[in-house]
């Protein structure tokens, strides 16, 4: 594989610049599964996030580097094929379209808006998001890419979700932010409004009370 132009070198040594070390280094305590800081080198564009379950541990974004970095800024970075064009988000490394015959691709910053591709509304959930049942989790393509993402769809009412509706990305507070998928989601976009009720809509409606009562009725 050595000298393959299509795959993307790893280094085998990174030097991290530690501008973050300092921030979480002398403060691990034992809450479970927490972010606890991350180091970016500059030179390389090699980020490395780090957690702690029970211990402190790490896991470096290799590849995806350029996308976890833009997601703590507040950008969403995409890969796009410079033959034939086509943008992926989440992106690829390798373009897919077969005409291309896997040719490497360059990252490409992406607007931030998209399309509903697919969605399902949530009726259960893992314990951090219990209490926001039921919601919306749709998979969107990001300004026209070949790939569409999954995240979740707030800031409407689950029953007036739409295939192909438009929505835009809406960012976490910045000190919140983790390299995550989950430091971002999408609402619907400015002026969009939802279609008249309808019978699928009304069964929607249905299936979605009962989770809203028993979601009030925990403590
Ligand atoms: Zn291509």
């Amino acid at each position: 594989m050595t000298g393959d132009k299509r795959l993307h070198r790893i280094p085998d040594k990174v030097e991290y610049d530690q501008r973050h070390s300092d921030d979480f280094r002398g403060d691990v305590k034992e809450v479970g599964f927490h972010f606890c800081g991350y180091d970016y080198d500059t030179a390389e564009e090699q980020l490395k996030i780090y957690l702690h379950y029970d211990q402190l541990y790490y896991w470096k974004l290799a590849e995806l580097s350029k996308m976890g970095k833009g997601f703590l800024d507040g950008q969403l970075w995409g890969t796009k094929c410079p033959k034939c064009g086509d943008k992926f988000f989440p992106p690829r490394v390798n373009c897919w379209n077969l005409d291309c015959n896997l040719e490497k691709t360059e990252w490409v910053q992406l607007a931030q808006k998209g399309v509903v591709h697919t969605f399902t509304i949530a009726g259960w959930s893992g314990k951090s998001s219990l209490k926001r049942l039921p919601f919306v989790l749709a998979y969107v393509i990001v300004d026209g890419c070949k790939t569409a993402v999954a995240n979740e769809l707030r800031g409407l009412k689950p029953w007036d979700a739409e295939f192909g509706m438009p929505v835009k990305v809406v960012w976490a507070p910045k000190k919140e932010r983790r390299a995550a998928i989950t430091d971002f989601h999408f609402e619907p976009a400015d002026g969009w409004k939802p279609g008249p009720m309808n019978p699928e809509k009304e069964r929607m409606k249905e299936l979605c009370e009962p989770v809203y009562e028993w979601v009030k009725s925990m403590q």
